[in-house]
């Protein structure tokens, strides 16, 4: 066991106090800051402290993977399958969709074919994972995921009373499907720019009056779509944030999202989790690179339910978040002042996270270890009987590791 620090991502999305306070650090920080990574991504990888000298996780995994991943290590190529990250976002963040794990290959080899440099901001594929993620939130979590069920997506055009949605209102209406949706959300998002300009203001209009005369059903809906205006005048991506899921999560709440799933995220402090890949294929609402045809592509326009994952109960003060996904699982445990240490179970290699109050990490024949918010610390497979403790108030923890169990 050893301690972790986190590598900060600043964005122009991020925050300039959440992640500064959470951590203890001065308001407001130099830059907005997005997000904190903690795990072995070459692009960033968190620092492991060891025996006073500092080394990054990716160089510590890779000098012994058999003992840092253990029995997983053959099955993940000898590399930490998973990224976990502290998100903080005060702006939307871009209208994005993740490859299959057989499109992130293929999308990977087609790059490198073309020569298109690895770190080129035109690079679609940066590796060939996929990237199945699960975000938990830690305050309330506001998002767009998933296309919305046609008819209900029929009624808000339909509230909005702008007479130029018509022709959509009745596409949808007579095939209110995936088929639909593809063809609504392909038309608005390669709309030509003038004829943008034309219909974008008089749905804004439309939502400014759906929202003075007030009627609540939408509300939501119709704010975020003048909020997206306001942060992206004259994109695309405003109208087809029209068609998309638009999600609440309290906090503990979870949102999974699996491949093909068009999300965008909105405002809020969350702890994310994500196989260790940077495939995005970004449609709008985005100062970076936008590939609408390969988004396409890879998008499934099937109507989802929101993709919500509930907290499961494990015992007294643990809670497990279940996704299909094989690279991750995630725990979450509230700590209790004065309780006896809790076992923190996992799969493999482990990163154990703080997010509030304070823990003492103890482990079995090995040192302690106190950590903080915004604090982690890297468990090898070798590494067992792992406990933790509140040191005096509450405490809550978050503990990535490998999925499948
Ligand atoms: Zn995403």
């Amino acid at each position: 066991m050893h301690e972790l620090v986190g590598a900060l991502r600043s964005y122009a999305w991020g925050s300039r106090t959440v992640l500064a306070e959470l951590c203890g650090r001065p308001v407001p920080s130099a830059h907005p800051e997005a997000e904190l990574w903690f795990g072995a991504h070459p692009a960033d990888p968190a620092q492991v402290h060891i025996d006073g000298r500092t080394e990054s996780l990716l160089e510590f995994v890779a000098a012994d993977p058999q003992r840092q991943l253990g029995a997983v290590a053959p099955e993940f190529g000898g590399r930490l399958p998973f990224l976990l990250k502290i998100l903080a976002a005060e702006e939307p963040l871009s209208l994005q969709a993740h490859p299959s794990a057989a499109q992130a290959r293929a999308g990977f080899e087609q790059e490198n074919l073309q020569r298109v440099p690895l770190d080129s901001p035109m690079r679609n594929y940066r590796d060939d994972s996929h990237k199945p993620e699960l975000v938990v939130a830690l305050n309330r979590f506001e998002a767009l995921a998933g296309f919305r069920d046609p008819h209900r997506t029929v009624a808000l055009l339909t509230a909005l009373a702008v007479p130029e949605l018509k022709q959509y209102i009745e596409l949808l209406a007579a095939q209110p499907d995936s088929s639909g949706l593809r063809t609504v959300f392909t038309t608005w998002i390669t709309l030509p720019q003038a004829m943008l300009d034309t219909l974008l203001p008089k749905v804004l209009d439309g939502c400014v009056h759906y929202l003075a005369e007030g009627h609540d059903e939408f509300t939501p809906e119709a704010r975020t779509i003048l909020e997206l205006a306001e942060a992206y005048p004259g994109d695309a991506g405003v109208l087809a944030a029209l068609l998309i899921n638009r999600i609440t999560l309290e906090p503990g709440q979870g949102l999974f999202l699996a491949a093909g799933n068009l999300h965008a995220y909105l405002n809020g402090v969350g702890v994310e989790i994500m196989a260790n890949s940077d495939n995005v294929l970004r449609g709008g609402l985005t100062p970076k690179h936008v590939d609408v045809p390969e988004l396409l592509r890879v998008l499934d326009f099937e109507p989802l339910a929101l993709p919500i994952v509930t907290a499961e109960p494990v015992g007294d003060c643990s809670f497990r978040y279940r996704t299909p996904a094989t690279e991750f699982a995630l725990r979450r445990f509230e700590l209790e002042a004065g309780a006896e240490p809790t076992p923190i179970p996992r799969t493999g290699p482990g990163i154990i996270l703080c997010t509030a109050g304070t823990v003492r990490l103890l482990q079995g024949g090995g040192d302690d270890l106190v950590i903080t918010p915004g604090g982690a610390a890297w468990i090898s497979a070798a590494d067992t009987d792992i406990r933790a403790q509140a040191v005096d108030g509450a405490a809550q923890l978050f503990c990535a590791c490998v999925g499948g169990e």
